[in-house]
Parts: structure tokens; C-alpha cells; sequence
């Protein structure tokens, strides 16, 4: 289930970030950060009342100006708006009312998208009040007064926004399974996209208006749809734009976070680079389903011992992932290609699976018993009370024990080699997290609290 989005739109300085942290709470970690060529778009979650969403800050929107990096950062505001549930338009009620707001409005104004108007830095709310009178001119009805600094007016503009938000229990569970395929450039991403979705027989369902923005693809096999995710990314031909070197790799980050599994596609003759590591890296920060295609097959000489020897030498060098399944295809030939779809549909099961706490406790019961978990040279036992899965995509469980102090990383591994070997799980990471029972509320951040990787 993916949260409804309010994507924050606004030019550079009228305090679309400070707003952003006010509505979305200062306790409240940054669900993601993305450094990269475009200013950083952070993902942030928020609820009020009853309803829960991820705001996206997307960095400050600036139109008649070409220079540099000002068409990416459009980009990057257009895509944030395809995907929102609502739109937050941030102007400056101290500055008044500018051309460049007028810009914004004249476009937001042709979005398909409700769109709410925030007069920010209105501190004092009788004034605030005369501030945001100006900018009724704007079309856009009426404007809230607010301060992101001091959080006046903030409680009004909410109450509106929820309106737009769907909730949580009534989001339709979407049988859409979403596939990114990344990898590094020549690997053969576009002809194993080819090889899924044929000449003709694509439905494009382009996300937004403009060619270069990201476009899915949907590809139906068997009564299952399969959304490819951001196909203009990989057609996008040596990345003319930005030189030959370039990988694009911020455009595949994007990709993974939107995914449900992902293809790491391969290329056999080349074998593992630092990229494909880096790749791997983030599908697993990222929590993401995973099916490692390796491409090519049909061009590497092979005897019948071959394909063994790739697979430990792969598995090694892609040890974030070692729980992914592995597929050698040939995309030109088209061998094996269709039963990459097989895994996706594992891994995507997998990766939505929920496990009742009976079972969870039959698994740690059985381990414990194998192992008894270690006693500190001050003579005190970990203990492991119970365990439960506290959520899924990935699936995460969380161990209640008397001291997270007194599980060493041995034991630790150990445990969670038990549920990858009882409960499979093939395909998706599974995380597990480690908490005192009594002081459980108060660990927030700290090393016993962080989630290990299974
Ligand atoms: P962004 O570029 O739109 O994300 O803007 P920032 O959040 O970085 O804020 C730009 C400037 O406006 C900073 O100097 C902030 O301190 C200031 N600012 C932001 N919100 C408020 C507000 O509510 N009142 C006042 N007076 N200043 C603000
Ligand atoms: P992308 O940059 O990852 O999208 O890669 P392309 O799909 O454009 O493929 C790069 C090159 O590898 C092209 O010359 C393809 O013809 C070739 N290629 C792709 N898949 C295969 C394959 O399965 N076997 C062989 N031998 N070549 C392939």
C-alpha cells in the first residue's frame, strides 16, 4: 500500500522546507533524501486526524529560466505532481505577491490536481489575514495565512488538505505489481523491456505530460498486471544530455524507491562492476523485492559447470542482496525472459507476506533451543520473550527481549539465518528489529533499536 502524496510547490525562498518540517513534525525522520544533480527532494510522512501521507518537497520551482539544472528541477516538481493526492503551493506573504508566483499558478492551474495556496511567514494573524488577501488574485481560491516558523494557521491549512487524502483503510489494494529494471548502461534494459512488452502490444501510461518525464508501461501476463516502472529512463538512449559517462544513476534510485521488485540486470560477459554493487546496495536500504537477471547468457562460452560457478562468483560479489533469486536470460534470444515474471511474482508474494506471531515463536522457540542465546561475562542470559512481524514490504519483526545489549552479532545473525532458513522469504529482505521490553519506547535511534538485514 503506498501513502497518498502532497507534493510542496513553490519558488526558491518562501520557506517551503521550514513548512514542510512543521507539517510533517520536527520528531519525524526524513523518510528519504535523495543527493544527486537535482536539489534534493525529500520524502517526509505526516498524518493529522485520521489521515496519513508523505509530503514531497520538491525543491524550488523556477519557469523562463533555462539555465543549468532549473529544467531538471521542473522535471523532478512535474513528477512529484503526477504521483500527488494534493498540492500545496507555498508564496511568500512578507515579499507580496510576484510574476513568478503568477507562473506557477497559470501552470498549476491546467494540473489535474487540487491544489491549496499557503501564504507563508503571515506571523501575526491579523496581518497575516490583509497579507493573503492579494493572493486571491491567483485563481487558486481561497489562501491560508501561515508561518512555518512559528506553526500559526498551520492547523487550518490542514484541516483543508485532509479532504483530499484518502483513508489509510479505504486505499485499493492494487493487484499492479510495480517492476523497475536497472542496471547499468548496455546490460540490455531496453531489449529485455522489448522482450516484455513487444512492438506493439504496450499500453503506455504515460504519468505526466511531457516526453521527459517518466512514463510506465503495463504488461498483463496470466490475469496479473505489471507496471514497468519509468520506461522513458531506460529508453532514453545514451543519455546524450549529460555525456557518455553518465548512468543515470538518480533516475534508477528514483525507480527502485517506487518499486515493489526490482530487476538487476546484469550483463554475463562483464560480470560485477562497482555500479551493480552500488545498486544492490540500495535495493536493500530501500527494502525493495528483487530478482537478479543476468543478461547475455546466450554470448558467454559455457560447459554444464558453468552456470554454477557465475552463480557463486554473482552471489559473493552481491552479498547486500544474497537473498534475491538469480535468472541467466537472454534477451535477444528471448530465452528465458517469460520466467523472469515467475520470480517477480515470488518475490513480490514474499515481500507482501505476513507471518502470525505463532509461527514466528514456533521459529524462535526451535532456534533458542539449537542455541541458547548468550550470557555477558557478568553472568546475565539474553532472553528472548517473543517476536511478532510488525509490518511487511518489506516484512520486518520485532524481537522483544530483556537487554538488546546481550545479543551479540553472532547470535543475532544466527537468529535471523533461522527465519530465512524456516520461513524463506526468497526474494525480499527481511528486517529484524531488536528491543528491550521494558524500556522499549525510549530506545528510539539507538543501536538495539536499528533494524539488522536478514
Ligand atoms: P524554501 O527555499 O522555499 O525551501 O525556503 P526555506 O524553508 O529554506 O526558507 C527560506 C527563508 O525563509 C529562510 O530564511 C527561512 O528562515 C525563512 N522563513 C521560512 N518560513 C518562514 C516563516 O514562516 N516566517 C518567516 N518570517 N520567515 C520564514
Ligand atoms: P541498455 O543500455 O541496458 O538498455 O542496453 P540495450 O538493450 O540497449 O543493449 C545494449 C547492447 O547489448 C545492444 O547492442 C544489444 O543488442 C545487446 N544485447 C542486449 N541483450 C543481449 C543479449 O541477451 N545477448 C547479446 N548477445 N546481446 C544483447
Amino acid at each position: 500500500m503506498s501513502l497518498p502524496v502532497v507534493a510542496i510547490i513553490g519558488r526558491p525562498n518562501v520557506g517551503k522546507s521550514t513548512l514542510v518540517n512543521r507539517l510533517a513534525g520536527v520528531q519525524d525522520a526524513i523518510v528519504h533524501d535523495e543527493p544527486g544533480v537535482t536539489r534534493d527532494r525529500t520524502y517526509r510522512s505526516a498524518f493529522w486526524e485520521d489521515r496519513e501521507f508523505v509530503i514531497v518537497d520538491t525543491g524550488g520551482l523556477v519557469f523562463n529560466d533555462d539555465t543549468e539544472f532549473l529544467p531538471l528541477i521542473r522535471e523532478q516538481a512535474m513528477l512529484a505532481l503526477s504521483e500527488a493526492s494534493a498540492a500545496i503551493f507555498v508564496v511568500d506573504g512578507q515579499s507580496g505577491l510576484t510574476a513568478a508566483d503568477e507562473t506557477i499558478a497559470d501552470w498549476l492551474r491546467q494540473q489535474p490536481v487540487p491544489v491549496l495556496l499557503a501564504v507563508n511567514k503571515c506571523e501575526s494573524s491579523e496581518q497575516g489575514l490583509t497579507q493573503a488577501i492579494e493572493f486571491w488574485e491567483l485563481g487558486l481560491g481561497e489562501p491560508f495565512p501561515v508561518s512555518g516558523i512559528h506553526g500559526s494557521g498551520t492547523g487550518e491549512l490542514l484541516d483543508a488538505l485532509i479532504t483530499y487524502i484518502v483513508p489509510a483503510e479505504e486505499i485499493p489494494q492494487t493487484e499492479e505489481i510495480k517492476v523497475a529494471i536497472v542496471g547499468r548502461p548496455n546490460v540490455g534494459k531496453s531489449s529485455l523491456l522489448n522482450a516484455f512488452v513487444g512492438e506493439n502490444r504496450s499500453i503506455v501510461s504515460p504519468i505526466s505530460g511531457t516526453t521527459r518525464d517518466a512514463i510506465d508501461m503495463l504488461v498483463e501476463r496470466n490475469g496479473k498486471t505489471y507496471r514497468l516502472i519509468d520506461t522513458a529512463g531506460i529508453r532514453k538512449k545514451k543519455n546524450v544530455e549529460y555525456g557518455p559517462e553518465f548512468f543515470g544513476i538518480n533516475r534508477a534510485f528514483k525507480a527502485i524507491r517506487r518499486a515493489d521488485v526490482v530487476l538487476l540486470v546484469i550483463d554475463a560477459v562483464d560480470g560485477i562492476t562497482e555500479q551493480d554493487q552500488k545498486l544492490a546496495g540500495r535495493i536493500d536500504e530501500e527494502g525493495r523485492a528483487c530478482v537478479i537477471v543476468i543478461n547475455k547468457w546466450d554470448a558467454v562460452e559455457k560447459d554444464s559447470y558453468t552456470i554454477y560457478e557465475f552463480e557463486r562468483n554473482f552471489k559473493g560479489r552481491l552479498n547486500f542482496i544474497d537473498w534475491a533469486e538469480t535468472i541467466f536470460v537472454s534477451a535477444q534470444t528471448g530465452q528465458r525472459v517469460e520466467k523472469i515474471l515467475d520470480l517477480v511474482n515470488t518475490a513480490a508474494e514474499q515481500h507482501k507476506r505476513r507471518v502470525t506471531t505463532a509461527v514466528i515463536n514456533e521459529v524462535l522457540q526451535e532456534a533458542i533451543s539449537w542455541v541458547s542465546p548468550p550470557t555477558t561475562r557478568q553472568g546475565r542470559q539474553g532472553k528472548i520473550y517473543y517476536g511478532t512481524q510488525v509490518s511487511s514490504q518489506p516484512p520486518a519483526i520485532a524481537l522483544f527481549v530483556n537487554d538488546p545489549k546481550r545479543f551479540n552479532d553472532n547470535y543475532r545473525r544466527y537468529i535471523e539465518g533461522q527465519f530465512r532458513k524456516q520461513l524463506g522469504f526468497t526474494g525480499t529482505p527481511v528486517r529484524l528489529f531488536w528491543r528491550g521490553k521494558k524500556v522499549r519506547e525510549m530506545e528510539a535511534g539507538s543501536r538495539s533499536n536499528r533494524a539488522t538485514r536478514v
